[in-house]
């Protein structure tokens, strides 16, 4: 008998014939002699609904009450999901994130789990019961209800199976496995039998959506075995393991995107030491993560930044510079939107000198400027102009050998999207 937590996400668990079919999954997997922790996230686009409302009712998103209300579609999903594998005629308990035992930093909206207490989890496991654990979320020292950002409920399945020593985690989602590129953009994206953790983690943090960066994290550390799979095939998906084999003559192994970028201009600052600490310093005790960072233009003891921001966190970033000013003076302050980065990512990049220059060439020949690079062993980001990315993408997949000749498997029978 193994313990296998499953995670099924938003696009599994949408609406309630998906409900049912994700119910009759975890039931055979329990006919097949193993013990099932299941980890849901809120159904379909709840989520993001629940936002909008949010939005209409206070432009500011007070933090505390996001997460209160946040939390509300991923405690839905646990209650439908329980009775619903109840009805066939299986015990099952559901757990908010805290009765599970998730402890996190006192941080509203990205919090980072602390520790795992899963004693209830583990109790209601040896009596026989299917455990249905609330993705996304737990509670703070002081008992404020957190939420673990965007994409949390992936953290929320590897973090628990670590706690539980479950011998594998399986992420389902709405594609058979991860692909060398989003497979909604690219139709004949390759499906990757296993992946490095190392390769995975550049590939989450750089905005590929199928795992959340934490999530890889625990998995490398704690090394339980984690598999992404789909919840409408029985394929197999796709390993996150410590050594994967680099394919014969594959330099760049995935393909990333992020649409969510704001660059931000700080023109006309003093050069001296200690501006840029203030100013990042500042920026990081207000919890906004900073990502490329450019200084160029230095000119009669003044220089020029540039940084950028998930598109969230541009007004807070603003106001925290201009709020600065008195200490940090500088003539002028500008964002950019309607930005995306877009990465290559290849442990095998390491030996391949030129891998750079041929992402600058293929961009550039899709008559797009590149307005930003960062690069480091494995991958290369260039921040550009959003309106080709999909162009760029195809014409980057292409370039670097990656497309293969059957089509991606993307969303089950009745797809919503
Ligand atoms: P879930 O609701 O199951 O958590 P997500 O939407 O968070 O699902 O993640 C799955 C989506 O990730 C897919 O539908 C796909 O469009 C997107 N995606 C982006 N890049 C990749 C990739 N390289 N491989 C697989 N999926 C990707
Ligand atoms: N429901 C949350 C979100 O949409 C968490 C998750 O799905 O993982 O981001
Ligand atoms: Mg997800």
């Amino acid at each position: 008998m193994s313990l296998f937590v499953m995670k099924f996400g938003g696009s599994s668990v949408g609406d309630t014939e998906r409900m049912q079919r994700v119910a009759k999954r975890v039931a055979q997997k329990q006919d097949e002699g193993h013990q099932c922790v299941v980890v849901v996230s809120a159904m379909g686009d709840t989520t993001d609904e629940l936002i909008d409302q949010a939005k209409i009712l206070n432009d500011k998103l007070p933090a505390r009450e996001m997460d209160m209300l946040l939390t509300t579609g991923e405690q839905i999903s646990i209650a439908l999901l329980s009775m619903a594998i109840q009805s066939l005629g299986r015990e099952t308990v559901s757990y908010t994130g805290w009765q599970a035992g998730f402890r996190t930093e006192p941080v509203h909206g990205k919090a980072r789990i602390t520790d795992i207490q899963p004693e209830r989890v583990l109790r209601s496991l040896k009596e026989g019961k299917i455990v249905i654990v609330a993705g996304f979320q737990g509670i703070s020292e002081e008992g404020e209800i957190t939420t673990l950002g965007r994409g949390g409920s992936d953290t929320t399945a590897v973090a628990l199976a670590a706690a539980i020593k479950a011998d594998a985690c399986e992420i389902y989602t709405d594609v058979d496995g991860v692909y060398s590129t989003d497979p909604r953009i690219v139709k004949v994206a390759r499906k990757l039998s296993e992946i490095s953790y190392d390769e995975m983690l550049e590939l989450a943090h750089l905005g590929t959506a199928v795992l959340h960066p934490r999530a890889v994290e625990y998995a490398k550390h704690s090394k339980v075995p984690l598999v992404v799979r789909s919840s409408f095939t029985y394929n197999e998906g796709t390993v996150v393991k410590e050594e994967a084999a680099l394919e014969q003559g594959v330099v760049v192994s995935g393909i990333a995107y992020d649409k969510n970028v704001a660059r931000i201009s700080i023109l006309g600052v003093e050069d001296i030491p200690g501006v840029l600490a203030g100013m990042f310093g500042a920026l990081a005790k207000e919890q906004i993560d900073v990502d490329i960072i450019v200084q160029s233009g230095i000119s009669d003891g003044k220089a020029d930044f540039s940084f950028t921001v998930n598109l969230d966190d541009r007004q807070r970033a603003i106001d925290v510079i201009q709020g600065m000013e008195s200490i940090l003076p500088f003539r002028e302050i500008t964002s950019e939107d309607g930005l995306v980065k877009i990465s290559i990512v290849g442990a095998g990049m390491v030996s391949h000198p030129g891998v750079a220059a041929q992402m600058f060439d293929v961009i550039s020949s899709q008559g797009v400027n590149i307005k930003m690079v960062s690069t480091s062993e494995i991958k290369v980001s260039c921040v550009v102009e959003g309106t080709k990315l999909n162009e760029v993408i195809r014409a980057l997949h292409t370039a670097y050998n990656l497309d293969a000749e059957v089509q991606a498997f993307v969303g089950g029978p009745q797809d919503r999207r």
